[in-house]
């Protein structure tokens, strides 16, 4: 089993419905448990032009898959939201990339892991540092140098999901489903 990482954005539709349908989904995947949600953010979109603002956050999972066959199971959760893809970085229902995947670094056609753009953005590192207090990249870098050098402009925290959720430890064998439809904190 590998700890991995996975971010959740959107910015059509409901964002924060469409991100919580997601961490259910997450929580079906097979051979995976959710180990923890971390504090959701609202932020302001980057892409090409005009677009509404996303609702992101991280998810942190303890896995049996591969990290391919991790990624088709999570573009297929895209594509059960209904995403279609047409100018890059263009607005969309839902957005599962993977961060990071144990201490495996990718660097492929269709997948690289670390995420190759996740030290620079601030809607990743503010989520990934209410899961993780440090954590050092294969690049020497560490999170808690990146934050310093990464504003929080255009981010603040979504009211209902402010803190990070314990879903299970890391030791333990069953997963404990938490009811999602409650505020925040350990029973979100
Ligand atoms: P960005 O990658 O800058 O966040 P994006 O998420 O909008 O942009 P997509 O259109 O969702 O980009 O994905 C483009 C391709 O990126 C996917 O088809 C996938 O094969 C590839 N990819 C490479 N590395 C990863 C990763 N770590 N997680 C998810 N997809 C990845
Ligand atoms: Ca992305
Ligand atoms: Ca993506």
């Amino acid at each position: 089993m590998q700890q991995c990482f996975v971010a959740l954005g959107s910015n059509l539709g409901d964002p924060l419905v469409q991100v919580m349908k997601a961490v259910e989904a997450l929580q079906h995947l097979p051979d995976t448990r959710l180990l923890a949600l971390s504090s959701f953010y609202r932020s302001v979109a980057i892409g090409p032009g005009v677009q509404p603002d996303y609702i992101n956050g991280v998810a942190e999972l303890d896995t049996g898959l591969t990290p391919h066959q991790l990624l088709v199971q999570l573009q297929q959760i895209e594509q059960q939201h209904k995403r279609v893809r047409t100018e890059r970085w263009g607005p969309r229902t839902l957005d599962l990339d993977i961060l990071l995947f144990g201490d495996q670094l990718l660097d492929e056609a269709d997948l690289t892991i670390p995420h190759p753009r996740m030290q620079e953005r601030n809607f990743v590192l503010y989520p990934l540092l209410s899961l993780v207090s440090e954590w050092q990249f294969p690049d020497g870098r560490s999170l808690s140098d990146l934050i310093k050098k990464c504003s929080d402009e255009g981010l603040s925290l979504v009211d209902e999901y402010s803190s990070p959720t314990i879903f299970a430890s890391k030791n333990k064998t069953s997963t404990v489903d938490a009811d999602l439809n409650t505020t925040s904190g350990d029973a979100l």
